[in-house]
């Protein structure tokens, strides 16, 4: 990667100075947030936390946009206007890691009780958000313009970017001429951050699938058409979209994560209904991988004998995230502030993942906003160096034993996102 050098290495110190006085009570902050976690949609009194927060330090706050989502504006004179996102959401997930403040949360999921973590790092996210906000507001003298802030629900269900969206939040607050994010990354060490134009997240769409047949005894098979048959050559030839179909250089996945018909042995059942999860990065893969599903699902059925009116429904899109598409140029600009910060050899480039990460949506809108989603490297190094020796790797994302140093995460991910801020509205 190409870095731009040398812009404000003059507030580069006073910088990394605001960011280690934040970070103690940024930590603080993260513990509370650790030990209650909130599941999506129900981030209740963490957005009161968190619109709390941005009205201390004289923000104009405004809660419950489009659901928990809270968002905070601070104008600082003219200038351009950067937005901060952050997520709030936890997941249904038994914490492990033992630590004195492990949550013990248990939630209710649809009539279930589950316990609740935060097991992606949204904790250490609001943190350095908030972090951020309180360094940005004791060095307003260095930079002029608008800092906006976003605490979003529901990052975990991809709903709350598109419904922030879409309850106003480019119309009835002010356009942000930039968007950026930190995501934390186990495999990064701390004091270093993962950074690429481009491509980051694959775009995520999921896929229901119902095969009919015609059931009967399970014993005269020649009076039935079977449905469990006709779902396994769906099944084998899925796989060959990607293998056969598309170009070797253009990633994509096709997944069947779930299978389900039939009651008992003896019977053949009317149907069969599967759940598919499919990621890419460009909307001409995406549906050309959706036309072939369809071709090779009617085709399934149409040479087992099924009758044009009864070939498989297939219903597209019940989750859909589209990619993460970093700015090109903004991640350049942001790598040039960032080096200034932690030094260019701590930047590290990046190779997208298959995940999906609802933060893209900022940047497909109609106001065209350039977004940049950095990573936040969360192992120490100390940690990293014990792992190799053991031929282990970190607990990734989700593990019911992520345990990030979470000091030093939250440190560089207040000195790097403060730097950047002051990098794009400095004076
Ligand atoms: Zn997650
Ligand atoms: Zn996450």
């Amino acid at each position: 990667m190409i870095i731009q050098m040398g812009v404000f290495s003059q507030i580069a110190d006073e910088i990394k100075v605001e960011a280690k006085k934040q970070t103690e009570y940024a930590l603080e902050l993260c513990k509370h947030l650790h030990q209650n976690p909130e599941l999506s949609f129900h981030e209740f009194e963490t957005a009161k936390r968190m619109a709390r927060e941005l009205n201390d330090l004289g923000f104009e706050v405004t809660e419950k946009l489009g659901g928990n989502s809270v968002v905070g504006v601070f104008r600082n004179g003219d200038g351009p206007t950067v937005m901060l996102r952050t997520d709030m959401d936890a997941l249904p997930i038994a914490e492990k890691t033992g630590l004195p403040f492990a949550s013990v949360k248990v939630a209710d999921l649809d009539g279930d009780d589950v316990a609740v973590m935060h097991a992606c790092g949204h904790d250490i996210h609001m943190s350095t958000w908030t972090g951020t906000a309180r360094s940005l507001v004791a060095l307003k003298k260095e930079w002029r313009g608008t800092l906006m802030v976003l605490a979003q629900q529901a990052e975990e269900y991809s709903g709350g970017a598109g419904e922030a969206i879409e309850a106003g939040l480019f119309t009835k607050f002010p356009t942000p001429d930039y968007a950026l994010a930190f995501h934390i990354n186990p495999e990064l060490e701390t004091g270093q951050i993962g950074l690429a134009g481009g491509p980051v997240f694959a775009g995520v769409k999921t896929v229901e699938i119902t095969v009919y047949g015609k059931g009967g005894h399970g014993a005269y098979p020649q009076k039935c058409i079977d449905p469990i048959v006709i779902s396994s050559r769906i099944v084998t030839d899925l796989q060959t979209i990607v293998s056969r179909e598309l170009s070797p250089t253009e990633p994509a996945v096709v997944t069947v994560g779930s299978i389900h018909g039939g009651t008992r042995p003896n019977i053949i059942p009317d149907e069969v209904k599967m759940q598919l999860t499919l990621r890419y990065f460009s909307d001409k893969t995406i549906e050309k991988v959706i036309a072939s599903i369809k071709r090779i699902c009617k085709n399934a059925a149409l040479s087992a004998g099924m009758p044009a009116d009864k070939l498989p429904l297939v219903d597209v899109s019940l989750v859909d995230t589209p990619p993460v598409l970093n700015d090109e140029e903004l991640s350049l600009k942001l790598g040039g502030f960032a080096s200034e910060i932690i030094g260019a050899e701590n930047i590290i480039s990046t190779t997208p993942e298959m995940v999906g990460e609802d933060f893209g949506k900022y940047g497909l809108t109609k106001e065209d906003v350039p977004i940049c989603l950095m990573w936040l490297g969360s192992t120490s190094s100390e940690e990293m160096k014990r792992l190799k020796a053991a031929g282990k790797k970190p607990y990734p994302l989700h593990s019911p034993m992520l345990n990030p140093d979470y000091k030093n995460t939250i440190e560089t991910g207040i000195a790097v996102m403060a730097g950047n801020v002051i990098g794009l509205l400095k004076k």
